[in-house]
């Protein structure tokens, strides 16, 4: 059996200051020993990071962006580069959000556009996919999922996505404090899988999928608990130490099989 190492991923979306981030970076690094059985990855805003990356430099702590652009240079104001976030040391980097898919108007097509940038600069994507309610009431769910990763499979093939990692995140339940079931969560999870092994089954057994969605310290350890779930992106339980640990108590639980 395939043993996929858990991750738990912090998205800290446009929260907080210099000073705050600053703290909150070296109070996961205090909090979180070296040598656990899981992954932890936060993505700050793009002007703290390179704060965050000089607190975290050779650390067991990993970071990221939230959101990179789809051209490697040039006369796109605003936007941030796959280089640009490999030079300040990001292994990760978060393609798709549910808010920049919304907000952002970003289309299935330009999010694998991205996601290839990434790859391109040996950044670790992290491709965010969920459903709206709406979708999900009219049994669009996995339609509509499948559509976000096929847009990124046209793009990168199936040994591109699987560098990367999925996060689903249905959109009712980012921020809202509605989370999905365990159960719904890992519907979602196996169904991916198990497209994904219809185009290469050992990449599909590999690729490690995150659920997102109002995952805490209460309900982290039935959603990782999920066969098919490995971990969380978490949006408002990232950003104190006390709640981020919280969940990563969890994560380090399940990891040494308790
Ligand atoms: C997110 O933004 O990726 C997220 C999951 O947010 P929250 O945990 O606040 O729902």
């Amino acid at each position: 059996m395939l043993v996929r190492k858990l991750l738990v991923a912090g998205n800290w979306k446009m929260n907080g200051s210099i000073q705050s981030a600053s703290s909150l970076a070296s109070g996961l690094l205090s909090a979180i020993r070296d040598g656990i059985g899981y992954d932890v990855v936060v993505f700050p805003p793009f002007v703290h990071l390179p704060m965050v990356a000089h607190r975290l430099q050779g650390s067991h702590l990993q970071w990221g962006g939230q959101n990179v652009s789809a051209h490697s240079k040039g006369a796109f104001t605003s936007e941030i580069s796959a280089g640009m976030l490999k030079e300040l040391g990001c292994q990760w980097v978060l393609a798709g959000h549910s808010e920049c898919r919304h907000y952002g108007q970003e289309s299935n097509e330009l999010v694998a556009k991205k996601f290839a940038q990434a790859l391109g600069q040996g950044l670790m994507p992290v491709l965010c996919v969920g459903e709206t309610y709406e979708q999900r009431e009219s049994a669009e769910t996995e339609a509509i999922i499948w559509s976000q990763i096929d847009a990124v499979l046209t793009e990168v093939g199936v040994a591109g996505l699987g560098q990367g990692v999925i996060a689903y995140e249905p959109v009712w339940a980012i921020g809202t404090g509605l989370t999905a079931t365990a159960e719904q969560a890992q519907e979602v999870h196996q169904f991916i899988r198990s497209h994904l092994a219809v185009k290469d089954d050992i990449i599909a057994r590999r690729m490690r999928l995150l659920y997102g969605g109002s995952c805490n310290g209460s309900n982290a350890e039935a959603l990782f608990s999920m066969p098919d779930v490995d971990g969380g992106l978490i949006g408002g339980a990232s950003l104190t130490v006390e709640d981020f640990m919280a969940v990563c108590q969890k994560a380090d639980k399940l990891s040494k099989g308790e």
